[in-house]
């Protein structure tokens, strides 16, 4: 093995991925994977596949480039840039779109391509981040309609990831209420009502999501079992951190001499506990955010990091942990992002 490394356990993951697509189908959702947590890693993409996801998505095209060899509908996730039309429609089946500039561009690219191309309609629900307005949705469906080399597909939102807000009835309420609107104004049919995100999870789990709702769009939940119950045999453990202890060492646990800025241009403040045994790992700031990671010996705790160094506290730990020693970390969908996107850190893939 080689340190760092994160691993990725692929059976825990599809075990998630089941289970969350049970649940999903019982209220007649189908569920897509988005790989973007893991830089869409092929061979972790395996387990959401194995899992039952009906299409894979990503915010990026340098991701979906990696998922060409998978023969299942994929999505770019990120509203399109103009100056990326051609990746779009070579790369992707289906984006989500709210620019008319755009989408007349992609219609271009797909006759060009010989292609017909997907688009959902992305609507602001209240984030404030991407989507149109409500009012403007039927408007903007009518104009997608007429334009050549695309096909509109259905409506989306997105909520939580910038404005924090959390997906409710209301809200929900609302996209279906548009997606209605939508086709009795125009008289067509709505494929695809696409509720949103993880955080879209809680209300399908408590059977409260508006019926109108037929498509999710998951990351995290597969990736860390947010939202999931262990009793239902969902894991929170899919990614790990490893890292390497290069020193062991009984130190003061506050500097000597005159304080400045630390590495990152912060003062560093400590508290004076004596004389305690530290351990140096070989990961630093570089690679992940150490406010996001959690060693899995609870008698260990994290001091601070500079770019390349991690120290812990191992004073109360009852293993005794020496030069060479390997510790483990539990983390959270921003520190896989992190070590994923890392080139310092090795990734392992575990079939159990
Ligand atoms: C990232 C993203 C998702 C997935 O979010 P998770 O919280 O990881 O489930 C879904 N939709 C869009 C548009 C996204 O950007």
């Amino acid at each position: 093995m080689q340190y760092p490394c994160i691993t990725a356990d692929l059976r825990k993951m599809a075990e998630n991925v089941a289970l969350v697509k049970k649940k999903c189908a019982d209220s007649g959702i189908d569920i897509i994977g988005v790989t973007k947590g893991f830089c869409a890693h092929p061979e972790i993409v395996e387990a959401y596949l194995k899992g039952g996801v009906s299409g894979l998505g990503d915010a990026r095209l340098r991701n979906l480039e990696k998922l060409k060899s998978f023969n299942v509908p994929k999505y770019l996730m990120r509203i399109p840039m103009l100056s990326e039309v051609e990746d779009v429609i070579r790369l992707s089946n289906i984006s989500m779109n709210s620019e008319l500039e755009t989408i007349k561009a992609l219609g271009r690219e797909a006759l060009r391509q010989g292609k017909v191309h997907s688009i959902i309609l992305m609507v602001e629900l209240g984030d404030v981040r991407e989507g149109v307005l409500q009012e403007e949705v039927v408007d903007y469906v009518r104009e997608i309609l007429n334009i050549n080399g695309v096909k509109f597909l259905g409506i989306g939102a997105n909520l939580s990831c910038f404005g924090g807000v959390i997906p409710d009835e209301k809200n929900m309420g609302r996209l279906a209420g548009l997606a209605e609107q939508v086709e009795q104004e125009l008289d067509i049919n709505v494929e695809i009502v696409s509720g949103g995100s993880t955080s879209s999870f809680p209300l399908v789990d408590k059977k409260r999501m508006p019926g109108k709702i037929n498509h999710l769009r998951f990351g995290e939940i597969f990736i860390s079992g947010t939202y999931l119950d262990a009793r239902e045999g969902a894991h929170y453990d899919v990614f790990k951190m490893e890292a390497e202890v290069i020193e062991i060492k009984r130190k003061p646990s506050i500097p000597t001499g005159e304080i400045g800025l630390d590495a990152f241009f912060r003062k560093p403040v400590f508290e004076d506990r004596g004389i305690r045994k530290r351990a140096l790992l070989a990961i630093g700031r570089q690679d992940v955010d150490l406010d996001q990671i959690k060693p899995c010996d609870k008698e260990i705790e994290i001091i601070g990091a500079s770019s390349d160094h991690l120290i812990v506290d191992v004073d109360s730990c009852s293993r005794n942990y020496r030069v060479g020693d390997i510790i483990e970390f539990n983390l959270n969908y921003v520190s896989i992002l992190r070590l994923m996107t890392s080139e310092y850190v090795h990734k392992v893939i575990i079939r159990s």
